[in-house]
Parts: structure tokens; C-alpha cells; sequence
């Protein structure tokens, strides 16, 4: 690998650009292979295509400029997710949101039915209910914001609360990304990725990542991947990469959209309620400010209809498309209710916006011509 940059001295804009490249030499490549081998001769550091991969360890790079420590690329999100409760022994107790990614708490429900851990759900965003959680637990698997309804996590606070009681504590930072936040520095164990979304950014495939300071633990996880089989397609690792390479960017425009989007959708009369962090009359909007480094692209709101109708103004988009999936160019929305595993905390009629780096008053025209077809007033 490129060993020419001090990257702490780097921003993310550049660390996304320069990161994950062949070590420079003459008539060296540029970008790394797209590397297709499961069999390698014998006597070096891989072994074989279950172990270790060159597009793998080019992403594995990037991610962990990105986000500190050292960083192991999965399957999918869920894979990567499934391999931090594997580390669990049997009967361990796990404090999670109640109300999280849908994914991972069906799965949480599930080992917690089987009773392969005991899972505590409580509401992340209040403080007090999470801390009275910790005594007593193994682990807390955070996620913040928290998706669908967007609430902040008090991350700083819930992470050395945990630390402190003796817990692992592993963070869910797909929806807010290394950009805004970096949850190894505020002193988690382990940091979670759905590459699938923002890191990727081009809803084209899936993959997941995990990324520790603690060598012990990337140990774990390693052997973890490496018998478990979750890995990663050589061609995702490398699209996965060459889409890393305008995040700082897409971010950036996504996240302005979205602020003006949601500025927009606040006064609109036929909008009941709007979420999104980055409005000065958000309730989690203070708290975003005093430990995140921007307020995401994402926007959750509540239409004044009926369900039948905001399935029909979903439908009606000609621009952003009616979808399950986030973090990509395209804009993407969805009635989040219609998934029977979303949590009953989640309003019928509310709306989960992926805001895209479109034009945003392509973006505004298409929300007014989706109200008008699904005869909103
Ligand atoms: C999508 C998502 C996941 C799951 O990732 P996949 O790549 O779909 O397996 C996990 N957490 C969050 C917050 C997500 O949005």
C-alpha cells in the first residue's frame, strides 16, 4: 500500500481520494486489481481466497483511514453484524435499540428467542432508561441516528458509560458515516458499516464492515470471517472502492439537499411532522451539534393522508424512487410501515427520505407533483 501520506495531516476529502492504492512504482498501477483468485502458491501472507483478497485489503485500507483502527470487510451489513454477536457466549446479556435497524433487531429478536443472548431493547435516545441498562450487560450495540425516526444517540456520554461498567461497546455508523462522526474515538470498541450505503453510494451492491482498535478483537473477528465464509466478492470490494473515492463529495451535496429539503417539507402544510437533526426546532438537533460533525442526509416526515395515499405519493415519484435501501446518488423514499418487521414505534404514514445529489429543485418539484398525484391537500 501507499505508505507516501501522514494521514492524520489529511482531511477526508483527500484521505478517500489518496487511500487504498498499490504501493508507487514505476509503470505501477494506479488502482488496485480486481483481484479473482481463490488459489494462491504457497508461502505467503493470504494463503487462500477465503483469507485475504487484494481488493479487499485496498477497501479494508480506505475504510480504516476513514474511521480509525483496522477494518475487515464482510458479505453485506448483516454479516458483519452477525459476526459481532457471534463473539457473544451463550446467554449474554446485550443492550440495543428497540427501535433500530429493522435487520438487526429481527435478528436480535430471534437470538434472543432462541435464547443464545438476552437482549435488553431499551429506547437508545433516552439517556437515562440506556444507562440504567448497562450494569450487568456484556455488550451495547449502538446505532445512531437511528434509523428510521432519526433520533440521536448521546454517543459520548452512553459509550464511556459503558466502557466504564466494563461493557464492549459496538456503534452502527452507517447513517452518519466517518464524516460525522467517528464512534473509535469517542472510544468504542468496534465500529459497523453497511458499505451497501453511503461508502459504496451507488445502490449496485452489497457489503458490510467492521473496524476495532483492539488487535485481540480484529483477531476474533478475522477468524470469525474467515470460517464463518461471509466474505466479499472480489468485484463489490473493488466497486465499493471506486465509489469511496466522491463520498466526502456526495455526502456533502446529499447534505445540503437534505437541509434544504427538510427546511422545505417543515412548512408545508400538508406535513405533520419532520424529522431531521439538522433543523434548529429538532429535539435531538442541539445535541447532533455538540458531538457530530454534520447532520446526515437522511429525513424522515409525516404525511397529513391517509396510508393508502402516502403509498400513492411514494408511487407517484417520477425522480426519486419508491425503494427500501439509503446512502445512495439517487434519491430514494419509502412508507417504512409496509415492511411488517418495521417497529410499531414508526407512524403508518411515515416517509423515510434518502436524499440524493440531484438538483434539489428538481428534487422539490417531484415531492409537489407526488402530493398532487396522490390528491394531498
Ligand atoms: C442497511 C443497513 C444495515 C444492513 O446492511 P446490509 O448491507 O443491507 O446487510 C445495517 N444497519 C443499518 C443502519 C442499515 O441502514
Amino acid at each position: 500500500m501507499n505508505q507516501d501520506h501522514n494521514w492524520q495531516d489529511l482531511s477526508p476529502e483527500s484521505k478517500v481520494v489518496a487511500s487504498g492504492r498499490p504501493a508507487k512504482k514505476a509503470d505501477g498501477e494506479l488502482n488496485p486489481p480486481i483481484a479473482l483468485n481463490s488459489t494462491f502458491h504457497e508461502g505467503g501472507p493470504i494463503g487462500y481466497g477465503r483469507y485475504g483478497n487484494e481488493s479487499w485489503s485496498a477497501l479494508e485500507e480506505s475504510i480504516s483511514i476513514l474511521e480509525g483502527g483496522k477494518t475487515l470487510i464482510f458479505s453485506s451489513g448483516m454479516a458483519a453484524i452477525s459476526a459481532v454477536f457471534a463473539l457473544l457466549p451463550e446467554g449474554a446479556v446485550i443492550v440495543a435499540a428497540n427501535n433500530g435497524y429493522q435487520g438487526t433487531t429481527t435478528l436480535l429478536k430471534k437470538l434472543h428467542e432462541s435464547e443464545k443472548l438476552k437482549v435488553k431493547f431499551v429506547n437508545l435516545a433516552n439517556l437515562d432508561e440506556t444507562l440504567a441498562a448497562i450494569a450487568g450487560s456484556q455488550m451495547l450495540y449502538l446505532e445512531s441516528p437511528i434509523n428510521p425516526l432519526l433520533e440521536v444517540v448521546d454517543l459520548p456520554k452512553i459509550i464511556s458509560a459503558g466502557k466504564a461498567a466494563g461493557c464492549g461497546v459496538a456503534v452502527d455508523n452507517t447513517l452518519a458515516t466517518p464524516l460525522l462522526q467517528n464512534p473509535l474515538a469517542l472510544g468504542a470498541d468496534i465500529v459497523i458499516h453497511s458499505v451497501t450505503k453511503y461508502l459504496s453510494g451507488h445502490s449496485d451492491i452489497l457489503l458490510g464492515s467492521l473496524s476495532t482498535n483492539d488487535s485481540a478483537l480484529y483477531s476474533r473477528l478475522e477468524q470469525s470471517r474467515r470460517y464463518g465464509g461471509a466474505i466479499a466478492g472480489p468485484f463489490e470490494a473493488w466497486l465499493a472502492l471506486r465509489g469511496l473515492r466522491t463520498f466526502a463529495l456526495r455526502m456533502q451535496r446529499s447534505q445540503e439537499n437534505a437541509l434544504e429539503l427538510a427546511n422545505r417539507l417543515a412548512n408545508d402544510p400538508r406535513i405533520s411532522k419532520v424529522r431531521y437533526p439538522g433543523l434548529p426546532s429538532d429535539p435531538y438537533h442541539l445535541l447532533a451539534k455538540s458531538f457530530m460533525r454534520g447532520f446526515g442526509a437522511m429525513i424522515s416526515f409525516e404525511v397529513k393522508a391517509t396510508v393508502e395515499q402516502v403509498d400513492l405519493m411514494c408511487n407517484s415519484s417520477k425522480l426519486i424512487t419508491n425503494a427500501t435501501s439509503l446512502g445512495g446518488v439517487e434519491s430514494i423514499w419509502e412508507r417504512r410501515r409496509r415492511w411488517p418487521t418495521e417497529s410499531t414505534t414508526v407512524p403508518e404514514n411515515l416517509i423515510r427520505f434518502s436524499v440524493g445529489i440531484e438538483n434539489v429543485d428538481d428534487l422539490w418539484a417531484d415531492i409537489e407533483q407526488a402530493f398532487n398525484s396522490a390528491k394531498i391537500k
